[in-house]
């Protein structure tokens, strides 16, 4: 049996007293749930104090974490440093971060700035496994990629390198949450049946011993109205939460959904 998990991605939101204010009407909220794993990955400037001053177990964690473990990287934060802080997740390969930063409107000339590559994302995957941070790897089409018909391939190649040269006795804390381009912050979330007929094809895309075991999320457009029969499908673990998670109100009842 897998416990599901459900992560709320607060993106770039939020000021300092607003990030508190929201964990604390949360913990109030949930404090008595059971079974079901849940925490924010709220922005790096916040991720120490909110991680070091929560009273119930909400786990924390980045939305991005770098592969070295130390040394000339401007900008970059290690996994060694989000344990010290006491995080336990971060997501790895959001499709914000991966090639044109998940908007199209984005000039050419400014993907470099964000382009995370299957490359990238299996580095950060590795470090994090080393590292003691349970790694949320995020995969998905965007809309051009599905109406060609290659959402399948598409995500099997993304797993295939973001696994690539790691053992699988190695693999245990893996999450992969699935999220559809064209679904994420859109309000268009996918048809259930569809998403867990894609987390059933990515269990499939995993060596067969963490089949059963590896948690698959889906995230695009997660709210109290879908998120119940989202996570009732047997192949969804959980869902990987950004707009629905930034209310307190909508990201208990998203929690309390997967109970
Ligand atoms: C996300 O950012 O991973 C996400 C799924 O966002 P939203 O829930 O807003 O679609």
């Amino acid at each position: 049996m897998r416990t599901k998990i459900i992560i709320g991605n607060w993106k770039m939101n939020k000021t300092r007293q607003e990030a508190h204010d929201t964990v604390a009407a949360f913990t109030e909220l949930v404090k008595n749930v059971d079974g079901v794993e849940f925490g924010f990955c709220p922005p790096f400037v916040y991720l120490a104090e909110l991680a070091s001053s929560s009273s119930i177990s909400i786990g924390f964690g980045a939305q991005d974490v770098f592969w070295a473990g130390s040394g000339a990287f401007t900008g970059f934060t290690s996994v060694a440093m989000l344990q010290d802080i006491g995080a336990k997740y971060a997501i790895i390969g959001h499709s914000e971060r991966r090639g044109r930063f998940g908007k199209l409107e984005v000039p050419a000339s400014t993907v470099g700035s964000f382009a995370e590559t299957d490359e990238t994302v299996n580095l950060k995957l590795k470090a994090c496994l080393a590292g003691g941070i349970v790694p949320i790897v995020c995969c998905g089409e965007t809309l051009a990629e599905r109406e060609a018909g290659n959402t399948d391939s598409v995500i099997a190649t993304q797993i295939a390198g973001a696994l690539d040269g790691i053992v699988e006795a190695d693999m245990g804390p893996l999450v992969i949450a699935y999220e559809p381009v064209w679904a994420i912050g859109t309000g268009k979330v996918c048809d259930s049946a569809e998403a867990n007929r894609v987390c059933a094809m990515i269990r499939g895309c995993l060596p067969a011993s963490i089949q059963a075991t590896t948690r698959i999320q889906y995230g695009g457009s997660v709210n109290p109205g879908n998120a119940r029969e989202l996570f009732s499908m047997p192949d969804i673990d959980g869902g990987l939460v950004g707009g629905a998670s930034l209310k307190a109100e909508d990201f208990a009842q998203v929690v309390l959904a997967a109970v």
